[in-house]
């Protein structure tokens, strides 16, 4: 329960619909336009519902369109007599449209963008997107419950890029968020760049803080919501995901558990803006001393980044 009433610092961070939608020019559409949809970012129009399709045209932030289809989480569109295709995330749709087009169930195993189906490649390797949180130095949770500053953005890229060795060891194609420690990237553009690469799981690497220096352990969160699911069965995979990784990283931290993100709204936006499983997981607290000493162990990190690699092999059944 501690634990709960403790993180909604950190919900309330990533919740700020600032960040989680990038700002639209006020765009009246004409009244005879049923189906108007108004883009939220600058967006490619391709000719195909994925993103090995040639761009025909690229729109800036604020420019409407017309929906006409849907294929998966690609959206048909008419702009200025031509029809093309975009990815739904960068369109602000009205429900009543979107609700005309629902999406059609896709096989498991298949990428939402169905780029897996062209592959040159005859073992399609499965890809991991690892996102770091936070954007620079002190620019997450800090603490200095060990005596030195315990930063949480510096152990979560440490965490990330050692994993993403290991696991590219193991045979996965894996993806970053963030290139550097203090690269600075906004939430919708870490969930859209996976969602667009057609990932198969999306965990976002975070550390906990908390003002009851007691609170410790690792939580994966899976979200009680997502926009545009690629699947039917995204929370079961989700919480089995959540699950697997608290598991494995919790043998280094010494307890795990994990939390359902209830109510839409208040979920992390790494979680609900993606749309293929995902967790966002909390390493350990910074603000205890003893997960802290762990977390900001160099060699520790390393057994941290181990688990996220053997918690995401369990999840694919390795
Ligand atoms: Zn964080």
């Amino acid at each position: 329960m501690l634990n709960i009433s403790k993180t909604a610092g950190e919900i309330g961070a990533w919740i700020n619909p600032a960040q989680n939608v990038a700002p639209v020019e006020p765009v009246t559409p004409p009244a005879s336009e049923a189906d108007q949809i108004v883009a939220n970012a600058t967006v490619n129009v391709r000719k195909g519902p994925s993103a090995s399709f040639k761009v025909l045209r690229t729109l800036p932030t604020g420019s409407s369109a017309v929906m006409v289809g849907r294929e998966s989480n690609w959206i048909k569109i008419e702009y200025k007599d031509q029809i093309g295709y975009s990815y739904i995330n960068y369109w602000n749709i009205p429900k009543a449209t979107l609700a005309k087009y629902p999406v059609k169930t896709t096989t498991p195993g298949t990428s939402p963008d169905g780029s897996g189906t062209d592959s040159p490649t005859t073992t399609k390797k499965l890809k991991v997107f690892l996102d770091p949180g936070h954007n620079g130095v002190a620019q997450g949770a800090v603490s200095t419950v060990t005596g030195e500053l315990v930063d949480e953005t510096t152990i979560n890229y440490r965490v990330a890029i050692l994993a993403k060795e290991i696991l590219e060891d193991r045979g996965y194609m894996v993806y970053m968020s963030k290139s550097s420690l203090n690269q600075t990237v906004s939430l919708t553009e870490r969930t859209n760049r996976a969602n667009e690469l057609g990932v198969d799981i999306y965990v976002s690497i975070h550390c906990n803080a908390y003002t009851d220096p007691a609170s410790r352990g690792t939580i994966g969160f899976y979200a009680g919501e997502k926009l545009n699911p690629a699947t039917s069965d995204w929370q079961a995979k989700s919480a089995l995901l959540s699950q697997k990784l608290a598991d494995s990283v919790g043998n280094v931290i010494g307890r795990s558990k994990i939390v359902k993100d209830t109510s839409y709204g208040k979920s992390f936006a790494v979680n609900r803006l993606t749309t293929m499983p995902s967790t966002l997981l909390e390493l350990g607290f910074i603000t205890n001393y003893q997960d802290a000493m762990i977390l900001n162990s160099s060699a520790n990190q390393k057994d941290l980044a181990r688990e996220v690699a053997n918690g995401i092999d369990n999840y694919f059944g390795r």
